[in-house]
């Protein structure tokens, strides 16, 4: 049995160890850490929500009105008229029948994969899948299949090689629209007819589509128009709309029955109603002509960073593939005035240690220009040495 002593040195030693480091200022695109001022590009504030005054306003408004906690699960006594307000503005935008609201995105994902699979059934990812969906595909009990990132001839040929052996089985396809640490885009087309053509189920999470893609943020399905064909759409308040918080949107037998068996959102406290009352605030400051302006600006901030880009997301990785690499990139970054946070495993494969840069409306033009100098010096003083 090893101790925890060992094993923290064994992680120091992969170059694995995570330490917090908090900030001595409040979020936003300029922070300050350790009496160091850095521009901040590790966020996932993209569109600088976490600051809005008028967010921050709506979030003291609701304390106001329904004070500082909820009191109870949902289901006993803490279902307050924020959260069914929220809900049925997410379900509109959504374009769905129904949703529901979880404490976190995590919260979301363990709640609601257990609940629609189990034993008997299946549960396909991509590979590159958050932790959150790995795990609740986990706990479901069901059988796991795995396939490679965005890979459409693999996916096909697991729900074909399923349906060929159990024709009734349930399957659900859980993927991304947006991925997290990659910042490219799932062939959601063709994933969607894959799943229909299969009789399977899909559960798209949006965390990092959410607010930004889509002609009013709702998405990479909003941007696609194929929202009424998602089984279940995922995401978070905890990104773009700048709070804390998850939601599933789906048809109302799917939102009664996860009312009745995600055990995330059964036996836990309530969001506190405040929070759901500011992310109303929040999704309405998303689909107006506000974030609309916000989604423009942050384009703007794109194009640069980089106008050669094929993604039109707000996560740019630099991969470097050694975690020592990873992590001297950063720490030389941050001595020039970055924050740049190295990535590594578990949260990339091992051998793909990464600067993770994000970007958000937020960040004015000029720090832009800095960090893509910082950057190319930094490659310079790579290739030379
Ligand atoms: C961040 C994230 C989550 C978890 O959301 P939280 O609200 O932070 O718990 C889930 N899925 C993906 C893809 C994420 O990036």
């Amino acid at each position: 049995m090893t101790t925890p002593a060992e094993t923290l040195r064994q992680l120091a030693d992969e170059g694995l160890l995570r330490k917090l480091r908090p900030l001595d200022s409040p979020t936003g695109s300029e922070i300050s850490r350790e009496n160091r001022a850095l521009h901040n590009f590790a966020s996932n504030d993209y569109l600088g929500l976490a600051r809005h005054p008028s967010i921050e306003d709506a979030l003291i408004e609701g304390v106001k009105n329904f004070g500082a906690g909820a009191g109870s699960s949902r289901l006993v006594c803490g279902s307050l008229p924020p959260h069914h307000e929220l809900e049925n503005a997410l379900a509109e935008a959504k374009q769905s029948e129904a949703a529901l609201t979880f404490s976190s995105g995590f919260a979301t994902a363990l709640g609601t994969i257990p609940s629609v699979a189990g034993t008997g059934d299946f549960v396909i990812l991509d590979k590159l899948c958050h932790a959150s969906l790995v795990d609740a595909a986990r706990l479901s009990n069901a059988t796991l299949r795995i396939f490679p990132h965005n890979d459409l001839l693999k996916l096909e040929r697991l729900l074909t090689s399923i349906r060929a052996k159990d024709a009734s089985a349930r399957i659900l396809i859980v993927t991304e629209s947006v991925f997290s640490m990659d910042g490219d885009v799932c062939p959601l087309r063709e994933i969607v007819t894959l799943a229909e053509n299969h009789g399977a189920l899909l559960l798209l999470d949006e965390a990092h589509a959410f607010g930004i893609l889509g002609p009013h943020g709702m998405g990479l399905a909003d941007e696609l128009g194929l929202q009424s064909r998602i089984t279940f759409q995922m995401g978070t308040l905890s990104k773009a709309a700048g709070l804390s918080g998850g939601y599933l949107a789906a048809s109302r037998e799917w939102i009664d029955l996860l009312t009745n068996r995600a055990r995330s959102f059964i036996f836990s406290t309530a969001t506190p109603p405040a929070i759901a009352h500011a992310a109303l605030a929040s999704l309405q400051l998303i689909r107006s002509d506000e974030g609309e302006r916000l989604r423009e600006k942050l384009s703007q901030n794109l194009r640069e960073f980089d106008a050669t880009h094929p993604f039109p997301t707000p996560i740019r990785p630099v991969i470097l593939g050694t975690n020592e690499a990873a992590l001297a990139a950063s720490a030389e970054l941050e001595t020039r005035g970055f924050l740049v946070p190295a990535i590594r495993f578990p949260t990339v494969p091992r051998g793909s240690a990464r600067l993770r840069i994000s970007l958000s409306a937020s960040h004015s033009s000029d720090s832009i220009r800095q960090l893509v100098a910082a950057i190319s010096e930094l490659a310079k003083t790579i290739s030379d040495s």
